[in-house]
């Protein structure tokens, strides 16, 4: 059932998507976000096959695809050896599959820019500290002190920090510094494929192509891992030893380095892992990062986001009752979201993490394993957000 009344807290992709669906369907919607101008922070991200289908039914993928760079593999190196090569195309899917490499800006203007259109009211400069029930409905608080009028149901789409969620953000040690670029005429790597190079699991530099977004260029995103608790000792140490340090790494990246003369034009991401177990709360659901988040290894958060986003959409429109909507929603979503949390933790430690034996065993077998069958086709199914079949249950396989 709709036409309630819903505050959205956050306006981050999972936010913003719920917004649109929820007010599309006759929802009295409400949005609250803690920065004066909405702007999303970071760099690029992938979209997935799953979370294009959710934009396919927002009506926005068309303009996220071509805004953004097609990715049809992920290849990775360490030294010599190929240690990653995923493509798509292992899927055997008609119509083909495929990445979508963006800045975060541009999805961002996509999901806000609908917004606006729809007339939803967005109401910025709201930090949001806390929440509280009265007479079955729940109120937000906020930084200043000012409480919200009750609402129906209150969508907590604040990301890893929530304020709303239970519990700490599980900050994990790696984090990773990330500059978006114009792309240089003389980079010698493919426009369609998310290449990274690795020594042992302590080093990783990346390279993402992100399409035009708008702009008359190219653009990429070039992230490099690092340790939160080292982040203080890089700025420090001055940019020059840092880029002898990515030659020694990736020498064809040079082109890039020349692009990067201030360590201002990087953002560093501190990644962190952390699941709730009950999302769901008397007229309050977590969605999102606020549920779930991940380091981006298998670059699933925002797809995931999207698909909470989904699922919480058709839950409220075919249920009468809030509560029941809401565990509705997160039934609809619990074994993905399960499957990909811990494929994300048994993953992670073998790209960031100070550890020699997993590099080892990933260089000389995951490698070459990776361009056989059934592993080409897990890996690629993996990294499509395809596991676990996500897409039928919500009624998006046609999206
Ligand atoms: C470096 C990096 C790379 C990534 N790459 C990928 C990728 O390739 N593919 C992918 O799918 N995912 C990727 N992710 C993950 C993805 O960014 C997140 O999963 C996704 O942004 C989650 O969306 P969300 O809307 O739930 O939360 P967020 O995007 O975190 O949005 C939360 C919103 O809430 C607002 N907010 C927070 N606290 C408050 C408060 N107290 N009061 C008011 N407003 C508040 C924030 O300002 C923000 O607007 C990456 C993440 C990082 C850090």
């Amino acid at each position: 059932m709709n036409g309630r009344s819903i505050a959205i807290a956050g306006c981050g992709p999972c936010g913003l998507a719920s917004a649109l669906l929820l007010a599309r369907a006759g929802n009295r919607v409400l949005v609250f976000e803690r920065f004066a101008e909405p702007t999303p922070i970071g760099s690029g991200l992938m979209i997935q096959p799953t979370g294009l289908a959710v934009l396919r039914k927002l009506g926005l993928a068309e303009q996220i695809v071509g805004e953004g760079a097609r990715i049809e593999r992920l290849h990775g190196m360490a030294g010599k050896r190929v240690v990653l090569s995923v493509g798509y195309e292992a899927l055997k899917a008609k119509p083909a599959m495929f990445g979508i490499g963006i800045h975060r800006a541009s999805l961002f203007a996509a999901l806000h820019d609908a917004l606006q259109a729809e007339g939803i009211d967005l109401r910025t400069n709201h930090a949001i500290t806390g929440s509280s029930m009265t007479g079955g409905r729940r109120c937000l608080h906020f930084a200043d002190g000012q409480i919200s009028e009750p609402f129906d149901l209150i969508v907590d789409a604040l990301g890893t920090r929530s304020t709303l969620a239970p519990g700490d953000s599980g900050e994990l040690p790696f984090g990773a510094l990330w500059a978006s670029l114009e792309w240089p005429e003389d980079l010698g790597l493919p426009t369609d494929t998310l290449s990274q190079h690795y020594r042992r699991s302590s080093v990783m530099a990346g390279v993402l192509p992100l399409g035009r977004g708008g702009k008359t260029r190219n653009r990429l995103a070039f992230f490099w891992s690092l340790k939160g608790s080292d982040h203080a000792r890089w700025r420090d140490a001055g940019l020059e030893q840092w880029k002898a340090q990515v030659r020694d790494l990736w020498p064809e990246c040079e082109p890039v380095l020349d692009r990067i003369s201030d360590p201002a034009q990087f953002v560093f991401a501190r990644y962190a892992h952390r699941t709730l177990e009950r999302p769901a709360e008397e007229a309050m659901i977590h969605i999102g990062d606020a549920w779930h988040s991940a380091s981006p290894q298998l670059g699933q958060g925002a797809n995931m986001a999207l698909l909470d986003a989904w699922a919480l959409s058709v839950a409220m429109a075919r249920n009468s009752d809030i509560a029941t909507a809401l565990r509705d929603a997160v039934d609809l979503r619990r074994g993905h979201v399960e499957i990909y949390q811990s494929l994300t933790w048994l993953f992670t430690p073998v790209y960031q993490s100070d550890s020699r034996i997993l590099p080892f065993v990933r260089d000389r077998l995951v490698g070459p394993l990776s361009r056989l069958w059934p592993t080409n086709r897990i890996q690629a199914a993996m990294v499509a957000g395809l596991v676990a079949n996500p897409l039928p249950g919500l009624g998006l396989a046609d999206a």
